[in-house]
């Protein structure tokens, strides 16, 4: 971090700001230029807020110049993490395939659909028991009945279950999930995520609809600071002018979260299109680009779904989507 002074900034300002500083860990270094003074910091700036230090009425300007996340950066954890996950992993050479409807809405609906999936390739099924809704008078999930019934689907089959927490009183509801999922819109709940940096389970995080890629890894620095290392990370299409589509799915995501983190990034073409007939091409961009997985909801009826059943694709549908993606994945080097 670089602070920039103002000009004749009276010394002893300038030496209670020093201190004030070097309290947090960090040495300072001073350049005193011909025209500016600037302040240069050593060290882990990481607890240092920028927007804090600007308001000291001495500082002209502050600029960082290395990354605020610690724990998600790259740059100190060069190799991918990789979770492992029932018999595959996340993150590694296997493409992770999380497949299964936007909502648990009855044992048949989730154990037909998760035995469908699973035959096709699905490594992981996915369903929601909290349904995080615009409207308080759609339907919110069958909450605990919904986590048992995908339980039931996960001994049906071996598939893991990805479900999605929207508060942390309902942790214990997900002794018995394998990933638990925060979705867009609790990205940053932060409460939330400070607890899930306690718990011992992989937390798949999703971007938010308007979040900056810093922002979602900043949010995964709040897990992963909380001691769980194991975060994957979703992009799920963001709000932009755009109205042809539910969201803008931005691919330029993947490759730039992986230069920037070792944690898995996963991609979601069914909330970022909201259009099930652009789940299959936007699915093998996502691959084409890097991710290490997607996650696709599927539903044995779409016309009846009771959420999101417009982008929800048929488990034939799901089956000629692996097929198709195959020749991708080899390509890229993932097997599938
Ligand atoms: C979901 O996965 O069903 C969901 C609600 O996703 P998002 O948080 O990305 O909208
Ligand atoms: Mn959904």
């Amino acid at each position: 971090m670089i602070i920039i002074l103002k000009d004749h900034a009276p010394k002893d300002e300038v030496e209670k700001l020093i201190a004030n500083i070097e309290e947090m860990g960090v040495s300072t270094h001073i350049i005193e230029g011909e025209r500016q003074t600037i302040i240069g910091l050593v060290g882990d700036t990481s607890r240092i807020n920028e927007h804090d230090v600007s308001a000291h009425e001495v500082v002209d300007a502050v600029k960082r110049v290395s990354e605020p996340y610690k724990m998600a950066n790259r740059k100190f954890h060069p190799d991918n993490t990789v979770i492992p996950m029932g018999s595959t992993s996340i993150g590694g050479e296997a493409l992770t395939m999380i497949a299964g409807p936007c909502s648990v809405e009855s044992e048949e609906q989730i154990i037909a659909v998760a035995q469908a999936v699973k035959e096709s390739g699905a490594t992981m099924l996915r369903g929601g028991a909290f349904k995080p809704r615009t409207s308080p008078y759609s339907f919110q999930g069958l909450h605990d009945e919904g986590i048992q019934l995908l339980l039931k689907a996960k001994k049906a089959t071996g598939l893991p279950i990805v479900t999605e927490i929207m508060s942390a009183a309902h942790l214990d509801l997900f002794a018995d999930v394998d990933v638990i999922q925060v979705g867009a819109r609790n990205m940053q709940n932060f409460e939330l995520l400070k607890e899930l940096g306690h718990c011992n389970k992989p937390i798949l995080l999703k971007r938010g609809l308007s979040s900056t890629l810093e922002e979602l890894l900043m949010s995964a620095e709040y897990i992963m600071a909380g001691g769980n290392q194991q975060v994957i990370l979703c992009e799920r299409g963001i709000r932009t002018f755009e109205t042809a589509t539910r969201n803008t799915l931005d691919l330029s995501a993947v490759p730039m979260l992986k230069k920037l983190t070792h944690l898995p990034v996963i991609i979601d073409p069914s909330h970022a299109c909201g259009i099930a007939w652009m789940v299959e091409p936007m699915a093998r961009g996502a691959v084409a680009v890097g991710a290490d997985g997607l996650i696709i909801e599927v539903h044995n009826n779409p016309q009846k779904a009771l959420c999101d059943g417009k982008q929800s694709i048929t488990p034939a549908a799901f089956d000629q989507l692996v097929k198709e993606l195959r020749p991708m994945a080899s390509l890229m080097g993932r097997t599938l």
